[in-house]
Formats: C-alpha cells, sequence, structure tokens
C-alpha cells in the first residue's frame, strides 16, 4: 500500500467509519481518483474479524491508538481511558459491533441549531443507505446497503433474564430499539455478517480495493493540511520515517475522528491562534471551535459474581474449555460464542417523565467486566453499563506540542456539570435494581464492588472510583452556522473561513446523540459524499 502518484481529485485523511464511506462512495465514479491515507496498518488481524477479539484489542495497543485523558476532578483525579481504532475501519474495526442510531430528537436539534438539511427527516435515507439488515426491511431499515446488520445467534441465556428483570422494573420490551421508538428492553444488532465483524472497511473498502482510481496508503500519519493563502492544496504525511507530500485537484477532508481531526487542523496552523503560537505554530486561520465542545458518554459498571456453571465468559477451568470449542466451531461454521460482542442485551429509559428522549442506556453484560477490561478477575459474574445519554459537561482538546506524533491533551471534564452526576446516579439505581431484580435471583451471588441499595454516598463513591468513557468522544470540530462563533465547519461540513476543506466524522456532531456513534458517524459519511458528488 504505496503510491508513487502523488496528485489526486479528494484526499481523505482517516479511514474509519466516515472515510472509509467516503473513499468508497467517492471513487464509484472511475474519473474520480482518490488517495485515502491511514496511520494505523491494515485489517488482517483475526482478532478485528472475530468479534470476540474485540477482548483482546480494548485493553492492549493492538489497533488502539490506547489514549489517556489529563487527570479527571470529577473521576477523583484519575486519568480516563481512550480506545480508539487504528487500523483500516478505525474504530469501527476495534468497537463492540453494536448497531445504534441514537434518537429522531437528536437530529431535529441539530438542525434546530442552524444545520440545514440535518434533521431527521433529511438523515434516515443515509442511515436506509448504508444499512443492509439481515432482520427488518420496512420504513427505518433496508436490506441491501453495504453495512452488515443482524441479530445475536448465540446470546446468553441470562440475558432473558436481564429483559424479564426491565420488564419488572417498567421497561417495556421492544425488538427494534432503531424503528419508530427508541425506549424499551431488547437484544442488541450487531454490525456483523456470518459470524464476522462488518467494520466500515469490510463493508466499504474491502469490496472497492481493486478500483484503479482508489489509492489507499497505510502506515501514513498526516502531519498537517498544505495550504497556498486560504485554500487547502494537499497534505504531508509521514511514511517509513520520510515525509511526503501529496495534492489535491479539489479538495482535502479529515476523517480522523475527534481526536485526530482537530489536531491536524491545529497542527495545520488552523485554530485558536493564541494556543497555536504558544505551541510554535504559525496561525492560518483563527477558528477558535477548534478542538472545543468536546463530548462524551460517561459510563458506570456494576458486576455480580455467579457460579462458573452458568453460560457466561470468565476466567475459569470451565470458561477456558467453554471458549476454546468454541473456537472450533467457529472456524468451521462461523458460529457460537466467538460471535459475541460480550454486550449482547440491553435497554433504553428515561429518568423522570416528559423528556424529549431516553436519558439513560443499559448494556448487559454476561461477564465480569471491570476497568475496560484490563483488571483481570478470577470466576464468572453478570455486569451492566449504564449511559447518560446527554451529559451537559463540556470539554476540549488541545496540542501538548507541535510534533505530530505526540498524543493530545484530552479532557472530557466529567461531571464538570453537577446534573450529570445527579441523573446518573438516579439512573444507576434503577440498573440496580434490576440486576437485583427475582429473575437473577437463583443466580446472584456478591457484587465485585459493593454499593449497598439506595446508598446515595456509597454509589456516589464508586461512580466516581470507576466511571468512564463509553468510548463516544464527538464534537471537537462542531458544524454550526457562522454566526456560531465556535462551529468549525458548515452543514456542508466545510471549514468555516477556508477553501477545499472539510471535515467528516464524528467530531463534527455539534451535540452527542442519545446512543452509540457508529452507524451515525458512517451516516455523516454517507451524507457528506452525496453533497460533495452534488457540487
Ligand atoms: C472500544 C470501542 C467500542 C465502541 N463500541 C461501539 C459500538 O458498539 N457501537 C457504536 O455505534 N459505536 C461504538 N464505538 C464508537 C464508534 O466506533 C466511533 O464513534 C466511530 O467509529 C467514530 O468514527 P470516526 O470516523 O469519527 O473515527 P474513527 O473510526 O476512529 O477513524 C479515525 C481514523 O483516522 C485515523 N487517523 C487518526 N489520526 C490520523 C492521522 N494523523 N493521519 C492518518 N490517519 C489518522 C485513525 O487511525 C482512524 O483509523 C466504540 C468505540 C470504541 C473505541
Amino acid at each position: 500500500m504505496t503510491s508513487t502518484q502523488n496528485k489526486f481529485d479528494y484526499i481523505i485523511v482517516g479511514a474509519g467509519s466516515a472515510g472509509c464511506v467516503l473513499a468508497a462512495r467517492l471513487s464509484e465514479d472511475p474519473n474520480i481518483s482518490v488517495c485515502l491515507l491511514e496511520a494505523g496498518g491494515p485489517d488482517k488481524s483475526i482478532f478485528i474479524h472475530a468479534p470476540i477479539g474485540l477482548a483482546a484489542m480494548l485493553p492492549t495497543r493492538l489497533h488502539n491508538w490506547a489514549f489517556k485523558t489529563i487527570p479527571q476532578v470529577g473521576l477523583n483525579g484519575r486519568k480516563g481511558y481512550q480506545p480508539r481504532g487504528k487500523t483500516l475501519g478505525g474504530s469501527s474495526s476495534t468497537n463492540a459491533m453494536l448497531y445504534v442510531r441514537g434518537n429522531k430528537w437528536d437530529y431535529d436539534n441539530w438542525a434546530a441549531l442552524g444545520n440545514e438539511g440535518w434533521s431527521y427527516k433529511d438523515i434516515l435515507p443515509y442511515f436506509k443507505k448504508s444499512e443492509g439488515n439481515a432482520a427488518f426491511n420496512d420504513d427505518y431499515h433496508n436490506n441491501t446497503g453495504p453495512l452488515a446488520v443482524s441479530n445475536a445467534t448465540d446470546a446468553s441465556d441470562i440475558n432473558q433474564m436481564f429483559i424479564d428483570a426491565c420488564v419488572q422494573q417498567g421497561i417495556k420490551q421492544t425488538d427494534d430499539c432503531n424503528g419508530a421508538e427508541q425506549e424499551g428492553a431488547f437484544y442488541y444488532q450487531r454490525t456483523i455478517k456470518n459470524g464476522q465483524r462488518c467494520s466500515a472497511a469490510k463493508a466499504y473498502l474491502t469490496p472497492n480495493s481493486t478500483r484503479k482510481n482508489l489509492t489507499i496508503i497505510t502506515h501514513a500519519l498526516t502531519e498537517k493540511v498544505l495550504f497556498e493563502g486560504k485554500t487547502a492544496v494537499g497534505v504531508r504525511y509521514q511514511k517509513n520515517k520520510k515525509s511526503i507530500d501529496i495534492t489535491c485537484n479539489k479538495e482535502v477532508i479529515l476523517s480522523s475522528g475527534a481526536f485526530g481531526s482537530p489536531q491536524i487542523l491545529m497542527l495545520s496552523g488552523v485554530g485558536a491562534s493564541e494556543h497555536l503560537t504558544e505551541k510554535g505554530i504559525t496561525p492560518i486561520h483563527q477558528l477558535p471551535g477548534v478542538g472545543q465542545n468536546l463530548q462524551d458518554h460517561i459510563d458506570y459498571i456494576q458486576t455480580f459474581k455467579i457460579d462458573t456453571k452458568h453460560d457466561t465468559f470468565g476466567y475459569s477451568v470451565r470458561g477456558s474449555l467453554r471458549i476454546l470449542k468454541s473456537m472450533f466451531e467457529w472456524r468451521e461454521k462461523r458460529t457460537g460464542k466467538v460471535t459475541s460482542t460480550f454486550a449482547e442485551s440491553g435497554a433504553f429509559f428515561s429518568t423522570q417523565e416528559n423528556l424529549v428522549a431516553p436519558d439513560a442506556q443499559l448494556i448487559f453484560v454476561p461477564a465480569i467486566a471491570d476497568n475496560h477490561a484490563r483488571t483481570m478477575n478470577f470466576g464468572h459474574g453478570y455486569s451492566c453499563h449504564i449511559t447518560l445519554l446527554r451529559p451537559e459537561s463540556i470539554g476540549e482538546v488541545k496540542l501538548n506540542s507541535s510534533n505530530p506524533k505526540d498524543s493530545l491533551a484530552i479532557d472530557p471534564k466529567f461531571f464538570n456539570h453537577e446534573q450529570d452526576m445527579v441523573i446518573l446516579k438516579k439512573a444507576a439505581k434503577k440498573m440496580q435494581n434490576i440486576l437485583e431484580a427475582s429473575p437473577f435471583s437463583a443466580i446472584r451471588k456478591e457484587m465485585l464492588y459493593l454499593v449497598e441499595n439506595g446508598n446515595d454516598e456509597q454509589l456516589e463513591k464508586d461512580i466516581r472510583n470507576r466511571a468512564d468513557t463509553q468510548y463516544h468522544p464527538c464534537g471537537t470540530c462542531k458544524m454550526g452556522p457562522i454566526t456560531d462563533d465556535m462551529a468549525v465547519v458548515d452543514a456542508q461540513l466545510r471549514v468555516h473561513g477556508l477553501e477545499k476543506l472539510r471535515v467528516v466524522d464524528a467530531s463534527i456532531m455539534p451535540k452527542i446523540i442519545s446512543g452509540n456513534t457508529n452507524a451515525p458517524t458512517i451516516m455523516i459519511g454517507e451524507k457528506a459524499a452525496d453533497m460533495i458528488l452534488q457540487n
């Protein structure tokens, strides 16, 4: 994956959820040449394609940037963990594969903030265009798009206990949280095809990688965008310790994610001039919103231990034998426990009446889930994540230095807004009631980290000791009208005040959505490709 060509119509920086979609859609026309640059390597590893391989990538540097935040006051001074995919497919190659779109209200709100063309009615066709759903084909779903979506085939029996417990606690059962109504308890649909992960790379790049007009360059770390005056004319990237310049006839498109895209803009001299000067970078364009408006889903997990005989994942002789057997099954038939993403069932619910959309999400895991799988616990258990869907705390990313290899200073400012703790505690109490409800009575043993049910002080202490991201940073190159001083791109995703430069990825979300962010970012890629081609 190298190239001697040095001029293309479009240069796309970052082969993640959005970048892969753009590369495939723009290169559908053989007369358009596209170069896709990716800092990570090819996506050949078995850990990417076998869904259960997530457990190997999440806690390690395997295809993972594995960033850390700066110490978080709201987390008792702890540094948060920020895994991000570093390979073709980006985070869609390392994520938990849950297919979730958020709520209709999220997109109507983006439009209400001054972003024409982004209401739910406007974006639904792009969700459908991307989707190849094996279970649904109706007003909300499509079964012919490239991104494979399917139901779990081998979910553990204890998920049914979770769903029964949710129903007992007043959450109705639903089979589609991405259809007419989001609220309810359900089995997650996943981006999996024939028992293998369907990343954005697998869906959009692999089938088109032999196109002559599509050049994919891996292990290429983009240093900066090259400008002539206020017009982007190309990029400089590093490969094999060399700096290489390539130029474009049409546009440079940054799709490097919520951390990569603002970092490249700032390294290129686009951002808050004072901050850039402080880091020794000559400002080219004053745009104070670059790196601001960081939003992320704060997430807290509770775990109960159970006996090893139950059908769950865990470190035990029985658990290891089960996995070993499943590996053979997966090798032969692509079925069995290896197709699990660990996150199997869940729910969306509201912590109070009359909210615009559910504000809490549950993700049930038939295993002991502790510290992003970085803390090993022997034995078996069941765990559940509770996620605050529309946090008010807003953070930022800044440069540590002008070196493109240096990571950013990531500051999500978790719990900076006091309301976030109030709502998360309320939602966590409901989760604990569910996990302690009678459907689990026959199997439930002690809690991994004890919180007495109803003890507010213990709960808050445990949240501050152990809560962290649910891996959805976004908003750092926010979309908004020119009248919004902190907007970085307009509704066509063009960088304000500059020519031939767009940002297309999760960083453009003006407000975090009420759900997981992979399908929405792929939708953003589909819509952007359409807008670019129409221009
Ligand atoms: C562990 C984990 C679990 C998750 N689980 C889910 C889930 O179950 N469901 C869900 O919907 N969402 C999930 N997400 C979130 C979702 O995957 C992301 O929101 C989405 O993939 C973001 O897409 P993106 O295009 O903005 O960025 P990414 O997909 O992260 O792509 C950015 C790409 O740019 C590359 N890059 C960065 N800097 C440079 C540079 N300087 N030069 C060249 N290339 C560069 C990166 O290597 C990467 O490949 C999860 C994320 C993680 C990390």
